[in-house]
């Protein structure tokens, strides 16, 4: 008889695991990650192991994301409206200073945000950019 939590922590050490279940004929593991997320994760993919394939194998994705969505954006977001329906999918973002809009999960994931704010960032950039032109021009004149 196969030992699989000795398979299982020899492979990640960075999750804690629970127990591994036959259903049909598949086995799974259940584990929990550093967050403290239960996982469910067929054993065969489990292998397999970006971030992605942590998500789908949470079972609470939608908190799960909304965790991982706090880590990447801190304080600059609030998620009253978000709902988790699939990591294309759109869903509602708040954004402190300009309200809400939408953005794919796995946009707003990778770092993207609220539009408004990136165009009142090129703003700035814009008019610094114009003062810096503007101090090269009185120095070579
Ligand atoms: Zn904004």
């Amino acid at each position: 008889m196969k030992n699989w939590k000795e398979k299982f922590d020899n492979f990640r050490t960075d999750l804690e695991f629970l127990e591994s279940i036959v259903e049909g004929k598949a086995r799974f593991f259940i584990f929990k990650c550093p967050s403290g997320f239960i996982h469910k994760r067929r054993s065969s993919a489990f292998y397999k192991n970006p971030w992605i394939a942590d998500l789908n194998s949470v079972i609470d994705k939608e908190s799960y994301v909304l965790n991982r969505l706090k880590s990447v954006h801190k304080d600059k977001y609030t998620y009253d409206r978000f709902r988790y329906t699939g990591y294309q999918d759109k869903s509602t973002i708040t954004c402190r200073l300009h309200g809400d809009f939408e953005q794919m999960v796995s946009s707003h994931l990778i770092g993207n945000g609220c539009k408004k704010c990136l165009t009142d960032d090129n703003k700035v950039r814009n008019v610094i950019r114009a003062k810096e032109k503007f101090i090269l021009r009185q120095d070579t004149s």
